[in-house]
């Protein structure tokens, strides 16, 4: 029988998420058993090849490309888990949310006190994915299944989370693994 299959994507995110993943250390190898790897940065695949049970999306949606990828998730996952505070609230990114774009963007490419930019142009090319009017976090955008909060969620509770859903068990974490202070 096929192993079911897991892919993930950083969107407006760090990385950290997936550093966090691959924390699992040693588990890793008994999670390679237990499903194959789908598009993911993990295995560098870069387009869906199968339908997916579970997809973790990391970070927030930024901008348009974002959005896209985060649609393409929605439409090739059976499950998706939004996992870290950037997915689930937007995150450090969103910070910029309570300043107009316009603004933002004057302020990292023109009048930034370390900016040195002789032609004042705001890049503009249209291979650079355009940003959004904020930060939305991702069930802003698609349906989303489950949150997982963190910056980043520890290994052991994407560990715990991934078994339950791969086992279909309830989700019961304990509370050692969900207190940020
Ligand atoms: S939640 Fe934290 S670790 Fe995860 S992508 Fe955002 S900033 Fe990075």
């Amino acid at each position: 029988m096929p192993k079911p299959r897991i892919a993930t994507t950083s969107l407006a995110g760090c990385f950290g998420c997936h550093m966090s993943l691959l924390d699992i250390d040693d588990r890793i190898l008994k999670l390679i058993e237990l499903v194959d790897f789908d598009k993911s940065p993990i295995d560098d695949i870069k387009e869906f090849t199968g339908r997916c049970r579970i997809g973790l999306i990391e970070g927030g949606c930024a901008n348009e490309e974002n959005v896209r990828v985060l649609q393409e998730f929605r439409k090739h996952c059976d499950i998706l888990v939004s996992v870290g505070d950037c997915a689930t609230m937007g995150g450090i990114p969103a910070l910029r949310n309570t300043i107009p774009l316009k603004e933002c963007l004057e302020e990292a490419y023109l009048n930034g006190p370390s900016v040195h930019n002789s032609r004042r142009l705001i890049p503009n090319d249209p291979e650079i994915p355009l940003l959004l009017d904020k930060v939305y976090p991702c069930h802003e955008v698609v349906k989303i299944d489950y949150h997982l909060p963190g910056c980043p969620p520890p290994a052991d509770a994407i560990w715990e989370v991934l078994v339950a859903l791969l086992n279909d068990k309830p989700i019961e974490l304990p509370y050692e693994l969900i207190k940020y202070d």
